[in-house]
């Protein structure tokens, strides 16, 4: 499979398709491709003739400390994971061609990046939005796929697209997890055995508050103290957060009313593996 690695090269392909009336659907990844990136890889492909996947580990979206220099890389093997899923372009530029010398802009979505992974990671989501903002740009998309794993990234991306006024429909699929429940992700290629063997209880945690929810819980305090017992009872955790909020803002949730969505949100760290989890519930 041929690799596009300019800007132009993938607008050009872009234009092309268009001008055959061919729509594009397009999967926006930090590569390392696991089951839940083929999941979205195949929904675009079954929908658009076209699915340009990108792999771009985006600088601008980790923090001075964090992982962006050790973050897997795999490229060979996403390539033969793409290929499986009936994505038909990769789209894999360098740093330079995204980030050109001199490069000033940054995109600022603000209200819903101010919380939870923005408050975690400052300026986490002024580096997704850019880097969407030019993906966007260089893909001509009709449709972009998302995962909900990264749900408060999905509301950014909507808010920043209708802003904007990209004329690309958000797609945002379920989340895909091992066996054990644990979310698929990149990062967990981290984990040590032992951590390994602990990371599903930040599922567990969701799923208790999301019975509790089931069975009339109402206060959202409440909630968040069921997956903090959870998660600190295994000894093993640092608690970013673990919060039910309202499912369209994120903003708190302190009283929950019947028929409300509530997302409930956890960051935790293992060792020094970050992960993040969700479940959308409705009360
Ligand atoms: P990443 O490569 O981690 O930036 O993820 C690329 C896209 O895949 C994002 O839209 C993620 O939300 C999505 N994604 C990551 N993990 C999963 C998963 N376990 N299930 C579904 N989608 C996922």
């Amino acid at each position: 499979m041929h690799i596009i690695k300019t800007i132009a090269e993938m607008q050009q392909v872009a234009r092309d398709a268009r001008r055959e009336g061919r729509t594009i659907g397009c999967v926006p990844t930090m590569g390392s491709l696991h089951d839940g990136h083929a999941s979205l890889i195949r929904e675009s492909a079954s929908h658009h003739p076209l699915t340009v996947v990108s792999v771009f580990v985006n600088p601008t979206q980790f923090g001075p400390h964090e992982d962006f220099a050790k973050y897997p890389r795999s490229l060979d093997a996403d390539v033969q994971l793409i290929r499986n899923s009936c994505g038909t372009h990769v789209f894999a530029p360098t740093v330079e061609e995204i980030y050109p010398e001199g490069f000033a802009t940054s995109i600022h979505v603000s209200g819903v990046t101010e919380v939870l992974e923005g408050a975690h990671r400052p300026g986490h989501f002024d580096g997704v939005a850019t880097v969407v903002c030019k993906l966007f740009q260089a893909m001509r998309p009709d449709e972009a796929y998302f995962g909900q794993k990264d749900l408060q990234q999905t509301i950014v991306v909507q808010r920043m697209t209708k802003d904007l006024g990209f004329p690309v429909t958000i797609t945002v699929l379920p989340t895909r997890r091992d066996d054990d429940g644990l979310a698929m992700s990149s990062r967990n290629a981290y984990l040590s055995p032992d951590e390994r063997h602990h990371a599903p209880t930040i599922y567990k945690a969701l799923v208790a508050a999301s019975r509790a929810i089931s069975l009339g819980e109402t206060s959202g305090r409440e909630v968040e103290r069921i997956m903090h017992h959870i998660l600190t009872s295994d000894g093993v955790f640092d608690v970013d957060y673990a919060v039910a909020c309202v499912g369209d803002t994120l903003a708190p949730c302190v009283t929950i009313h019947p028929g409300d969505q509530i997302a409930l949100l956890i960051a935790a760290r293992l060792g020094t593996t970050r992960l993040i989890d969700n479940l959308v519930v409705t009360a």
